[in-house]
């Protein structure tokens, strides 16, 4: 990879929130009451920048899609009266326009959704060359590494040079504990790689729930070192107009805040043993979810079976599965005991597939 100012410059703006730039606010601005009232419950104590979303790129139409320009008046308030910091997403260059002609933002995210594309991060860098306010990637929806650095190689070509990235997880399918999968090794791959960007995390987004956001944040701020954290906050969470299962109250973020400051404080012990640990919870967690997606199938192999009579147990197909894993070995390249201990875990987990089908009720 080139080595180009991306990997090279100091990021310095980071210094000046003391290496924990904690962001708070809405998810979406929905109207001046409410916004106030956040802004106000926030303690500047703990949270230095004020989010909130004026655009709101919503999954489905028909949802409540932002408040659009209006609400920089109601921002512009919050910046007098409280001294916040600003912050909000942009998702094109008409927002870009927009934004910069009110003259109160001063730090702008470019979204999930947008991260994956290159033409929509190409014309925000384009919108924003040359100037001094902080812009925060958040990483692209789906697992892409490339993708999130080269957004960043877009900024730094359009000098913008004040730049950050959000972790906020990436796309699920299927049931899982969080809304999205944080994917910690993809962020601290990240962190490998580029060490002089300042990376936060956004376990609002991560979660999609708010009673994990203490244990997301202390991963990330505690365990891996990030830089800072974004957190939805709202006045009254349950009737927000986006991400009401996510927001918490502004004196939430607080406590947070305060018991992940004692953390840092304290001596941090084990941190490489639990770097391991999170590591093996991580690929732990996953073993079972796709066990459990493999005895769904399972189950319905049972079920054709037993509608078109076929046996239960093939020998040709437990011959090739058996082939199979002659053929990985060779690719991996793992040893002899490996592949033993492997044999033995397929013979259980082939073993509760016949169980499974033998028990097939139609
Ligand atoms: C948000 O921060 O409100 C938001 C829409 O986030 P994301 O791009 O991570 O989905
Ligand atoms: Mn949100």
């Amino acid at each position: 990879m080139k080595k180009n100012l991306l990997y090279t410059k100091s990021q310095s703006w980071i210094k000046k929130f003391n290496n924990l730039l904690i962001i708070s606010g809405p998810c979406s601005a929905e109207n001046e009451k409410q916004v106030l009232e956040t802004a106000k419950r926030i303690d500047k104590k703990y949270v230095q920048v004020f989010r909130s979303g004026i655009w709101k790129p919503r999954t489905r139409p028909n949802n409540f899609e932002g408040i659009g320009e209006i609400g920089f008046n109601w921002l512009k308030k919050v910046k007098e009266k409280f001294k916040f910091l600003i912050a909000i997403e942009i998702a094109n260059s008409k927002h870009v326009e927009i934004a910069l002609k009110h003259n109160v933002v001063d730090i702008f995210w470019i979204g999930a959704r947008s991260t994956v594309n290159p033409f929509t991060v190409q014309e925000i860098a384009e919108s924003l060359s040359g100037t001094d306010k902080i812009v925060l990637v958040k990483n692209p929806i789906n697992p892409d590494l490339e993708l999130w650095i080269g957004s960043l190689e877009r900024l730094i070509n359009k000098n913008i040079n004040n730049i950050g990235v959000i972790h906020r997880g990436f796309s699920n399918f299927g049931k899982s504990k969080y809304r999205n999968n944080p994917y910690w090794k993809i962020a601290l791959e990240f962190k490998k790689n580029l060490p002089n960007i300042p990376i936060i995390c956004d376990p609002s987004h991560i979660s999609g729930n708010k009673k994990y956001i203490y244990e997301l944040s202390k991963k990330a701020i505690i365990d891996f070192g990030f830089n800072g954290l974004m957190i939805e906050s709202h006045c009254n969470p349950s009737k927000a107009l986006s991400d009401a299962n996510q927001q918490i109250i502004p004196e939430k973020v607080s406590e947070i805040v305060e018991l992940l400051k004692i953390e840092l404080n304290q001596e941090k012990k084990y941190k490489i043993l639990d770097l391991f640990r999170y590591q093996i919870d991580e690929i732990d967690e996953n073993i079972i979810s796709l066990l459990y997606e493999r005895s769904n199938v399972s189950k319905n192999i049972g079920k054709f079976k037993k509608r078109n009579n076929i046996n239960i147990i093939q020998s040709k197909r437990w011959e090739k599965i058996i082939n199979n894993f002659n053929d990985l070995k060779e690719i991996l390249g793992y040893s002899e005991n490996f592949k033993k201990f492997i044999d033995e875990l397929y013979k259980i987990i082939h073993d509760n597939s016949i169980f499974i089908q033998k028990n097939i009720k139609l």
